[in-house]
């Protein structure tokens, strides 16, 4: 098992009535037992290099960033292994791979030792070799976290530790008059600049990994979703059946990384997890073209340790512009973006119907009640990046995308921040795999091949 975590954007549309702000609050020490006892069943069926010659593919269920990268990285382990990638969609990295923030984290204010500070650092760092080696646009930017109050200088300090024992380098200290060479536009006391940090285009990660899969000799089944999922066999010879919308499909060991519908895909194949997915909006706003030079690199606000991810702050795109925000509204559908978000009666029936989400919500009606209003609030929206760039206002910005984060919430209301990979006889599931998770992919990719041998 693995556990990391985060989230992001969207544009503010009138769903927000319905909304519900999402407020990460790290409860995670109470929950680790239970998710740890839970995810260690054996694998049962291992895949090595002698099953290289099996009659039926691994098949790998969902072509967004994680599932692309096991594959791949399968691929590249054990030469010759037959792989097939089924995903639902005629496009690859159509759900949060293609729906985020772009950002290339490298593990600043993770714990340090835990797995998700582990992979958020391998993660980039074979990331930024996965693209240079590919000739995907991304840029090495950088980052500053700006303090805004004294109050906040502890935890910057704290925050500049906690880099350097996840072996971050360059870490920088500034000033206010630093900040203010680097950054003209933004206001602080104080401010770290993490110069490994920058950004990617994670749709053309996505495209870039489904060429390689199939130049190695793997398949990807488009327009395949799955619907059913079968075992076969006794113990030592278990393999799956799996039926799809293009029709069924035979496999010798199954990794489900199926992202917002992960905890679905999980009970498909007889798992019980103990979480379930709610899905919350990331909403953006984008600068008008007229007023991108007010951010050069990547600017944030120091993350509150109570809710590591709110907080609205300025994203350079890798193909131009600049991206503010994301709020977190809960979202009524689980795959609804761009100004639509809609309504789907399952996925909304699914959280509303959660004794988790209420719990959650009770327990933090304050913070939820601002990100509503900050979603239904262009003003107030504005306002939060003016905490960091004065100069911003209402006018400047034009609504932007969405992404919609797959949170994995536990029957409590407590948010599961870590990555979860759980391990059942013959299959691997990814259940959560939140933010840094598009950066942290190949590194995820990577743990899960070693899981499997
Ligand atoms: C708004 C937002 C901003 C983010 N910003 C960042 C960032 O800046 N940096 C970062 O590192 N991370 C970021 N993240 C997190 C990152 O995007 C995710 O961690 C990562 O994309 C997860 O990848 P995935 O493959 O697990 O999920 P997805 O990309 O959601 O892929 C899952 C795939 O499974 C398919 N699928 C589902 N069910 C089935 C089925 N039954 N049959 C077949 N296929 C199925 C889906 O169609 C989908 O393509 C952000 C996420 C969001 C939402």
């Amino acid at each position: 098992m693995i556990r990391t975590h985060d989230l992001d954007n969207y544009p503010l549309s009138c769903s927000s009535v319905l909304a519900i702000a999402l407020i990460h609050r790290h409860v995670l020490s109470g929950r680790a037992t239970t998710c740890r006892r839970w995810c260690d069943i054996a694998l049962g069926v291992p895949l090595s290099p002698s099953r290289s010659d099996q009659k039926h593919p691994v098949l790998v269920i969902g072509g967004g960033i994680i599932g692309l990268a096991t594959a791949y990285r399968l691929l590249e382990t054990w030469p010759g292994t037959r792989v097939t990638v089924l995903e639902k969609e005629t496009v690859v990295g159509s759900h949060q791979s293609g729906h985020n923030s772009g950002v290339l984290h490298a593990g600043l204010a993770y714990l340090p030792g835990s797995r998700k500070a582990r992979l958020a650092t391998a993660g980039i760092r074979l990331m930024r070799a996965f693209c240079e080696r590919h000739g995907i646009a991304h840029d090495i930017c950088g980052k500053v976290v700006v303090a805004t109050s004294p109050d906040e200088l502890p935890r910057l300090r704290s925050a500049m530790e906690r880099g350097k024992a996840n072996g971050l380098v360059g870490l920088e200290w500034l000033d206010a008059p630093a900040l203010r060479e680097l950054e003209p536009h933004a206001r602080g006391i104080a401010a770290l600049r993490v110069p490994e940090e920058g950004i990617v285009d994670y749709r053309a990660v996505c495209h870039a990994l489904a060429a390689g899969i199939v130049e190695r000799g793997g398949q990807i089944r488009l327009d395949s979703g799955v619907c059913a999922l079968r075992r076969t066999g006794a113990a030592s010879t278990a393999g799956w059946v799996a039926e799809t919308t293009s029709g069924e499909i035979g496999g010798s060991f199954l990794v489900a990384c199926a992202g917002l519908q992960s905890d679905r895909v999980a009970r498909m194949a007889g798992e019980h997890p103990p979480v379930r997915i709610i899905p919350f909006r990331g909403e953006y706003y984008r600068l008008r073209p007229e007023r991108v030079h007010l951010v050069r690199q990547l600017v944030y606000p120091l993350p509150d340790p109570a809710f590591p991810f709110l907080g609205v702050h300025f994203t350079r795109r890798v193909g131009g512009g600049v991206d503010c925000g994301p709020n977190a509204v809960l979202a009524l559908a689980r795959e609804g973006y761009d100004g639509r978000p809609g309504i789907s009666l399952r996925d909304a029936g699914s959280a509303l119907g959660y004794p988790g989400l209420w719990r959650f919500l009770r327990r933090h009606p304050g913070q939820s009640w601002h990100e509503v209003r900050q979603s239904l609030s262009r003003a107030r929206f504005t306002q939060a990046l003016q905490r960091l760039i004065p100069e911003v206002r209402s006018d400047d910005l034009v609504p932007g995308g969405a992404g919609v984060r797959a949170q994995a919430m536990h029957p409590d209301g407590t948010l599961e921040h870590d990555f979860i990979f759980v391990n059942a006889p013959a299959s691997l599931h990814v259940v959560n795999a939140p933010s840094p998770g598009a950066t942290a992919s190949l590194a995820i990719a990577g743990e899960i091949v070693s899981q499997l041998a």
